[in-house]
């Protein structure tokens, strides 16, 4: 979207923690909320996602979402606060009249109660009617959305019409969203490195789980990667940080998310061990000082951005088997 919404469409055991405190209190403005944005608007937290539920919607739906958004904490540590709104349909139905409308209303209550004065959104004929249209119509959609405008701003996770997922899909796509999550405690950053890393964590958390085949999805990355780059697009077509351009949207898939993970492992590899840890502890951190381009060219070792989207595309032009190597050269 071009002007500042309520809301923004992104798509441990360890204690491992993502840093980071509340930020301090000023009068709130779309200004200072798009402040958050730019400096990290979640941190640690102790209090674990809340699922919102449709009643009589199957729980194994949630358990599964769920199963997934937990393997994900486990690795980043307990970030947020999240509420998760899981519906759909069963039977052709989207739950009975009553339970639809519960459901807006817990879906609304907190945008509405702890709005900042004046920033009240018409949730209950917007946001929470187009969740029940959506999956009315059979639209399946996950996605973040971050509320900026309450009091405490928070992340909706939402899962329209899961049931029509394959099973592995359900705690892939709660890694994807959750791996968002993480990204934002930490300055916004492009498109592809946003999107590329949910598909990285998505598919190498997902198969330390048997749900995903990691070299098998990232063969199915290149290939896609590789139909984008052949129409001339590439990574500096989506650094876009929160509104992908219109002219964009063909693209999306095969650069931000297919050549971006693959972005994201070349640059994981090229730390000093390859570790995914030190990239989640290490990275992500630099973003605050530096900003993206310059935490890509600090991390990848190159003289800047620049340099390191030529040091990628000599890598994209080699063949397949030897990229495949790539990924030996990382490791936990
Ligand atoms: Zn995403």
């Amino acid at each position: 979207m071009t002007r500042p919404g309520p809301w923004l469409w992104i798509t441990l055991l360890t204690l491992v923690s993502c840093q980071g405190g509340p930020a301090s209190r000023e009068p709130f403005t779309w200004e200072t909320g798009e402040e958050l944005l730019r400096r990290g608007i979640f941190h640690a937290i102790k209090t674990p996602p809340e699922y919102i539920v449709l009643e009589g919607y199957p729980l194994e739906y949630r358990d599964a979402i769920a199963s997934g958004i937990d393997t994900a904490r486990d690795f980043f540590g307990n970030c947020g606060p999240v509420r998760v709104y899981i519906l759909g349909q069963t039977n052709g139905e989207v739950g009975t009249a009553s339970a639809r409308q519960e459901f807006v209303d817990e879906y609304c209550r907190l945008r509405l109660e702890n709005a900042h004065p004046g920033y009240e959104d018409d949730c209950l004929d917007g946001p929470g009617k187009r969740l029940i249209d959506v999956a009315s119509s059979g639209g399946q959609e996950a996605y973040l959305s971050i509320v900026i405008f309450t009091e405490t701003p928070y992340a909706e996770l939402t899962f329209i019409n899961a049931n029509d997922w394959g099973v592995n899909d359900l705690p892939i796509r709660g890694i994807h969203e959750y791996t968002h999550v993480f990204q934002h405690v930490y300055p916004e950053a492009a498109g592809w490195l946003t999107e590329g890393g949910a598909v990285f964590f998505e598919a190498w958390l997902g198969s330390q789980n048997g749900w995903v085949d990691f070299p098998q999805a990232m063969r199915r990355s290149m290939s896609n990667a590789q139909e984008g780059r052949a129409a001339g697009r590439g990574l500096n077509d989506m650094e876009y940080v929160r509104d992908l351009p219109e002219e964009m949207v063909p693209y999306h898939r095969n650069i931000a998310y297919d050549m971006g993970v693959w972005a994201v492992t070349f640059l994981i590899s090229c730390s000093r061990d390859g570790s995914i840890e030190r990239f989640r502890d290490e990275f992500y951190p630099l973003l605050r000082e530096n900003g993206w381009q310059q935490a890509v060219a600090l991390y990848a070792g190159t003289e800047d951005i620049a340099e390191f989207y030529s040091t990628f595309e000599r890598f994209l032009g080699q063949p397949l088997e030897s990229q495949m190597k790539l990924l030996e050269k990382i490791k936990r």
